[in-house]
């Protein structure tokens, strides 16, 4: 699903026409999301324009893993988006409650670019430029940058990496084509410290993380006969888990990558307590048989096909109830 050549004019021309430029992505920033607004508006910036850049969500705190990014200086706090910006840009955000305090912003805007790669997204935007394939929205920003004639320095490279690494789990997941092999290529060829990059994302947490893993992996429960027999397995990360350890909710990502690894389920999910509001944020994989996309769809949130999340206002129980009901008769994926 490439995007059609009309979308791309259309969005050289709103890009061209603002010398202001408002930037966000979606609420709890994950790597891609960071990386391919940092990298766009580092780009802006190059070229002399004033960007700011934000999500809307609590704690407006970049995570650790994403700490040592360049154009970390172009990030304000939510409120100090314009209320009303002219061009209003969104990264990885599917649709506009993904923007949290920051959606208001969609219907004050002038002109809203949506750029994204989820095949759920709502086409929010003025100008539109989704591509389902596109294996990381970063993917879409490079491409735009392409277009503009804008150089891919190492500075632009290092977030767009980030998303790809982040997006791809490493270049491991089914959408790692050839494509993503040669931008990651041309991405290294600038001099990007892609193993202090990958390290920081995937191989350093806290000692108290360690811990976390323990207690939240020893208190998961394996269903083999749930999501029509091929198997749940799930866990709790709970207000006190965060609070006892230190930890922020984005310092948790990581535990349904180990949850996942069980041989005897074909769907993993992670219940999250969100201290900022309480609500359980919750995250779902598969391994390719069951569509968990279309599942957290219908319970209200979105995703991709292998790797979706919703929030829920129901304890951890009834929403269980519900997810069980949903993956039961989940869409089966073609081997
Ligand atoms: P994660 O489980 O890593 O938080 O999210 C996996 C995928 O599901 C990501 O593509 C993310 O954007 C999407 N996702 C997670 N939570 C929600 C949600 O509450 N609403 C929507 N629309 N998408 C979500
Ligand atoms: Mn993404």
């Amino acid at each position: 699903m490439t995007v059609p050549e009309a979308d791309w004019a259309e969005a050289l021309r709103l890009l061209a026409s603002y010398d202001e430029v408002a930037l966000a992505c979606h609420v709890g920033p994950d790597g891609d999301a960071l990386g391919s607004m940092l990298a766009l508006g580092l780009a802006l910036r190059a070229q002399g324009r004033t960007v700011r850049a934000s999500w809307g969500s609590e704690p407006f705190e970049v995570p650790a893993a994403y700490a040592s990014l360049p154009g970390l200086e172009l990030l304000v706090p939510a409120d100090q988006i314009p209320a009303a910006p002219g061009l209003l840009v969104t990264f990885d955000t599917g649709s506009t409650d993904r923007l949290g305090s920051l959606a208001d912003r969609v219907a004050a805007a002038q002109d809203v670019l949506v750029i994204d790669h989820h095949v759920t997204n709502t086409r929010f935007g003025t100008v539109n430029l989704i591509d389902a394939d596109a294996a990381a929205t970063a993917v879409v920003v490079v491409e735009l940058l392409d277009r503009m004639g804008l150089e891919v320095t190492a500075e632009v490279a290092a977030p767009v990496y980030t998303g790809l690494v982040t997006d791809t789990g490493s270049f491991k997941y089914a959408s790692t084509t050839p494509e993503v092999h040669e931008l990651a290529a041309r991405l290294l060829e600038t001099g990007i410290r892609h193993d202090v990059i990958s390290r920081e994302i995937w191989d350093t947490a806290p000692f108290a993380y360690v811990q976390l893993l323990g207690t939240v992996c020893s208190r998961a429960v394996l269903e083999p006969a749930d999501v029509g027999g091929l198997g749940l397995v799930w866990t709790r990360v709970d207000k006190d888990d965060l609070d006892r350890s230190g930890l922020a909710l984005s310092d948790v990502e990581g535990v349904i990558d180990v949850l996942r690894t069980s041989r005897e389920a074909e769907v993993a999910v992670v219940l999250k307590t969100d201290p900022a509001d309480g609500l359980l944020k919750v995250s779902t994989r598969s391994k390719g048989a069951v569509d968990v996309g279309a599942v957290c769809v219908a319970l209200g949130g979105g995703g991709h096909r292998f790797a979706a999340g919703f929030t829920s206002y129901d304890d951890v129980e009834t929403t269980l109830d519900r997810l069980r009901a949903a993956l039961a008769t989940a869409p089966h994926l073609p081997a």
